[in-house]
């Protein structure tokens, strides 16, 4: 399919695809075996300018958008999806600032973040909020001299690694979600450490971890936007980065299509290639339609919030939801080409399987998105242009 990218996008992908198969390919089974965290290949993304993508012009970027910043993802994730989202989730942690932070705190923090210099991290969940962010329990309260954090967020990415936090917290216990504020914590903060760190089915070259504030003091100035505002950015936030796990699972997807192909093509069974199998082809087939279908919506979406729209929603649940399913599938049916060999370590499809299942669980389960889309289109009116 011809997406009609620029020069600049073209240039843009095909360098991240040079980089996911030079520096990443050689060690993914490697990373994914000892749970490493990917560090010489995050200094390679950084040399190569890809944490510029997504900051501006006036912060030491190179202005890229939505559409940019999946075009990168989409093609780590080709290769390894673990690495992917150590590197999305930079983009992640940066959004609050991105949008909401006030001039000082742009200047400060976006250059290093764009030089790849400080990765950053977005906490919001906790052991007793995952769907429901809006029970989150850590607190910040006003003292003299900042705010005071105590509480601890689970399942954090890039929680350890990065140097740089972005954490939602009650500033006022008593009115719930309309209480949260956003914050920016620097890692070597005192009465922050680090908690529990998760042994993962897949993306297990990411870091996943617990982010533990006791009595944490941080400047008043670490305050992102005004207080009381943090829920209603958050999902702002997440509205923006969820067509990035979209393109995290159309690079998984397509990754396993292009194993299942040239394996099929090699494998002899009954005297022939088992791609000769119409049954086979089938499966290629619907595997090839899937993935190009989630790379169209992928983009389409990326593009409509690079034109400036204001409400995306409902288009970012879809795209997200209907991209990992598709991962899901066609990683799977990967699996189910290869046969007995597709379950073993020897080939990268069952990495692969691994890591699309996440893709349907964070930065919104499927079931809670597709229950905010049900609720777009009863508020709909019943025709839409
Ligand atoms: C590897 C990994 C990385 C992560 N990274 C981050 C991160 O960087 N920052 C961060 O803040 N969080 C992160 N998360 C947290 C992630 O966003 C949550 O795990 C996710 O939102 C689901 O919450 P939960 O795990 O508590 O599941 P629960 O909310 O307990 O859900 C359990 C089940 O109930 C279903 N369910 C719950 N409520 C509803 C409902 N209203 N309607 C329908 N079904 C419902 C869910 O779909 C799910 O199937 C990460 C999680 C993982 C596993």
């Amino acid at each position: 399919m011809e997406y009609f990218l620029s020069e600049e996008q073209k240039t843009l992908k095909s360098l991240a695809r040079r980089i996911a198969e030079e520096r990443i390919l050689p060690v993914r089974a490697e990373l994914d075996e000892k749970e490493a965290f990917p560090w010489e290949i995050i200094r390679d993304l950084a040399n190569a300018d890809m944490f510029r993508v997504f900051i501006p012009v006036e912060y030491e970027g190179l202005g890229g958008g939505c559409l940019d910043l999946c075009l990168v993802v989409e093609e780590l994730s080709r290769v390894c999806s673990g690495v992917a989202v150590s590197y999305a989730a930079s983009a992640l942690g940066g959004f609050a600032l991105l949008e909401y932070g006030s001039e000082e705190q742009k200047k400060k923090y976006l250059p290093d973040i764009a030089a790849g210099k400080k990765l950053t991290a977005f906490a919001l969940t906790e052991s007793t909020a995952g769907s429901d962010a809006s029970a989150i329990k850590t607190t910040a309260e006003k003292v003299s001299g900042g705010y005071l954090l105590n509480g601890t967020k689970q399942f954090v990415t890039n929680g350890g690694e990065a140097e740089l936090y972005t954490v939602i917290a009650l500033t006022d216990k008593e009115k719930g979600a309309r209480g949260a504020s956003a914050f920016i914590v620097e890692k070597d903060t005192p009465g922050f450490t680090f908690g529990k760190k998760e042994k993962k089915m897949g993306i297990r070259a990411s870091s996943t971890r617990e982010l533990v504030f006791k009595n944490c003091l941080i400047p008043e100035g670490n305050l992102i936007g005004k207080e009381g505002l943090g829920f209603i950015m958050t999902m702002r936030i997440l509205d923006r980065s969820r067509p990035g796990i979209a393109a995290q699972a159309v690079g998984l997807a397509q990754g396993a299509l292009e194993a299942a192909v040239e394996y099929a093509k090699q494998r002899i069974q009954f005297g022939h290639p088992i791609f000769a199998q119409p049954v086979v082809q089938n499966m290629l087939a619907d595997m090839a339609i899937q993935v190009e279908a989630a790379r169209a919506l992928t983009y389409a979406t990326a593009r409509m919030i690079d034109s400036g729209v204001r409400h995306f929603t409902e288009e970012s649940a879809m795209v997200k939801v209907f991209a990992s399913d598709v991962a899901m599938k066609v990683t799977t049916d990967a699996v189910q080409i290869f046969g007995g060999a597709g379950y073993m370590k020897d080939y990268p499809v069952e990495k692969m399987m691994r890591d699309a299942k996440i893709t349907q669980i964070y930065e919104g389960t499927n079931q809670v998105l597709r229950s905010a889309i049900a609720f777009e289109l009863r508020k709909r009116k019943a025709t839409r242009e």
